[in-house]
């Protein structure tokens, strides 16, 4: 691929130096050659008298088994400022309750327990009692209209749903004819009384805290089913991945070795627990990992999160290239007097990490933000920044301990075959690992063609280095084909932005009788810039002269902003859509109204 070499951002180099702690993976190479997945089962506890594995007991009841009741689980920030602390005493405590209360109403194993609400204290306590409970969990984005809401429930066979009156009234309600599978509803906080008329709506406040706080998790075999995630819907219809519960054991060994989760550490994970990071890594992983974890129930807003950073002396952050090209937006000025000396490791997965943010981290925090990559579908962070690791800036980083990942292509025997260094294919992972889900849900012949032989198939396209670094191509489907050319959206978008008016950049391939497909590219500016033939004729010269005519966009939009799903990703295939006049497709976890 043209656009790739040499990396024009120069490493970012790791000495003694860089480090305000030794990081828990010190010797990176050293620890990937001897690493066993029963390595991290044993820094686990395991169900009493050998009852298999559970995610809650790890991720809750052990910490108070071994003593570390009174450290605090989840400081809860609401959106007026309110704070409430939560021991992990108490967690367990409030996931025992929940337990039970599905228990009194016939629910357990198996049982698929949906959660529609925002960032509240009850759906922490809701998921892991859930998974105490043996239900299979799956989390909705509150956002989500009722459609979306009303086929995932279908889908995933939703028995209970815990959600607030409010969305219950506005998303749900209207609903209940078509859910008849979904017997049970629990109303957080204050129900008006005509709600709680409705037939199998309880409020929680009456069925779940006078139960009692505690509660023997039932034997379960690591296989058993745990969270039903759907994907975020970037590529097309969302699919529904199923996990279990042996994913633990890469919840623990992706919080130690790529988030560096030291047992007292304040984290924050910025993600929604409506989809998979916000669960994997907003929930579960920092808790097995024993830390503090912050939780803010607001929305995105630069000055808040600077204010969360500085006050909760946030140690471990973990976020998004969307929300880290928001903040780049708005430069380095809203950052001056605060004292953010706690922070000491950064992190971001979810969409290429363009090399201009991870180098903006530097100026911004004096770190950089270290990218890492995994899907829903492999449950955990499979390839990372680390650390001990020199970051080269646009490399997702090395695959993790236990995790062996290859780039492979078709072979003339029709089966895909590893490929050396520099050359581009098909992102793999060798099977199995703890976390790798085990299905999509009622899509045996999708999920089969995600494999051939020991190789999982992400779907996305990457190149490995020399050294043994990824460096993400594009996803299988995005990728521009001109005149002979293969285009990475990505890269054209990355040297856009490094344009000081450019906040954010899609990049799509149109059709073209001569050269196959032309490339253009949707902008958007930063604040203090007007579009204009100017700035666009500007912009074209920049490309040109950073990418080469050949890769260069042909032309220029300017937008206000450009589409993303709910978890934060550019839609490239709707700007596409919209482009060609093509259908759009599953707009279901779109961001914004704007659905035509
Ligand atoms: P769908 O599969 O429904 O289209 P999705 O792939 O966006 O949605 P997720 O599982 O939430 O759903 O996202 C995983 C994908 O996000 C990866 O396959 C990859 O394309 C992209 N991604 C995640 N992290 C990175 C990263 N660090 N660099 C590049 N791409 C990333
Ligand atoms: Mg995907």
């Amino acid at each position: 691929m043209s656009t790739a070499d040499p990396p024009r951002w120069p490493s970012i180099a790791k000495d003694a130096g860089a480090f305000k702690r030794s990081p828990n993976l010190a010797d990176p190479a050293a620890t990937r050659e001897g690493f066993r997945w029963s390595d991290a089962r044993g820094w686990l506890d395991g169900l009493p008298g050998g009852a298999g594995l559970n995610i809650a007991h790890e991720a809750v009841d052990r910490h108070q088994r071994q003593g570390r009741g009174t450290r605090t689980a989840l400081r809860w920030i609401g959106k007026s400022g309110q704070r409430r602390d939560f021991s992990y005493a108490d967690l367990s405590a409030a996931t025992s309750r929940f337990a039970n209360a599905l228990a009194s109403l016939g629910l357990g194993a198996g049982d698929g327990v949906f959660l529609l609400m925002g960032r509240l204290p009850e759906l922490y306590a809701a998921m892991l009692g859930a998974l105490k409970a043996r239900s299979v969990v799956t989390p909705l984005f509150s956002a989500f209209g009722p459609e979306p809401i009303a086929t995932r429930c279908e889908m995933g066979d939703a028995r209970l749903i815990v959600t607030t009156p409010e969305l219950y009234q506005r998303k749900l309600r209207a609903l209940r004819e078509r859910l008849p599978r979904l017997s049970h509803v629990v109303l957080v906080g204050e129900a008006p009384a005509a709600l709680l008329e409705d037939t199998g709506v309880h409020s929680w406040a009456s069925l779940v805290d006078s139960q009692p706080d505690t509660w023997t998790i039932p034997p379960t075999p690591p296989e058993s089913p745990s969270l039903l995630h759907f994907t975020s819907g970037t590529t097309g219809r969302p699919k529904g991945a199923q996990h279990v519960h042996e994913a633990v054991l890469a919840h623990a060994m992706t919080g130690r070795y790529a988030l560096d989760l030291h047992d007292d550490d304040v984290y924050w994970c910025t993600a929604d627990p409506g989809w998979v990071t916000g669960t994997s890594y907003g929930i579960i992983a920092p808790l097995v990992c024993g830390v503090t974890s912050i939780v803010v129930e607001a929305e995105f807003d630069a000055a808040t999160w600077y204010e969360v950073l500085e006050r909760e002396r946030v140690s471990v952050w973990y976020t998004a290239p969307t929300a880290i090209r928001m903040m780049m937006r708005l430069g380095t000025a809203p950052l001056a007097g605060r004292d953010l000396s706690a922070l000491r490791f950064m992190a971001s997965v979810g969409e290429p990490l363009n090399p201009e943010a991870v180098v903006w981290g530097q100026q911004a925090f004096g770190l950089p933000f270290h990218d890492n990559w995994w899907q829903t579908e492999t449950g955990g962070i499979m390839i990372a920044n680390v650390p001990a690791l020199d970051i080269k800036p646009g490399s997702m980083g090395q695959p993790l301990p236990g995790v062996t990942a290859a780039i492979v292509q078709r072979g003339a025997d029709g089966h895909m075959h590893p490929v050396g260094p520099g050359i581009d294919g098909e992102l793999a992972l060798k099977t199995p690992w703890p976390s790798m889900m085990r299905g999509y849900l009622n899509e045996q012949a999708r999920y089969d063609k995600c494999f051939d032989g020991a190789w999982y198939l992400s779907g996305d396209l990457a190149r490995r280095d020399e050294d043994g670094y990824y460096w993400f191509v594009g996803r299988a489907d995005d990728v521009i084909k001109s005149a002979g050319h293969l285009i990475a959206p990505f890269e054209v978008e990355s040297a856009l932005i490094e344009h000081p008016a450019v906040a954010e950049a899609g990049v799509i391939g149109i059709p073209d009788d001569t050269v196959g497909e032309v490339v253009k590219a949707f902008v958007a500016l930063k604040p203090g810039f007007e579009p204009g033939e100017a700035l666009m004729r500007e912009l074209l010269g920049h490309a040109r002269k950073r990418l080469g005519a050949a890769v260069a966009p042909k032309s220029i939009e300017f937008r206000a902003n450009l589409p993303k799903t709910r978890s934060g990703k550019i839609m490239r295939r709707l700007l596409k859509a919209r482009e060609l006049g093509l259908p759009e497709g599953d707009l279901s976890t779109l961001e914004s109204d704007e659905k035509k």
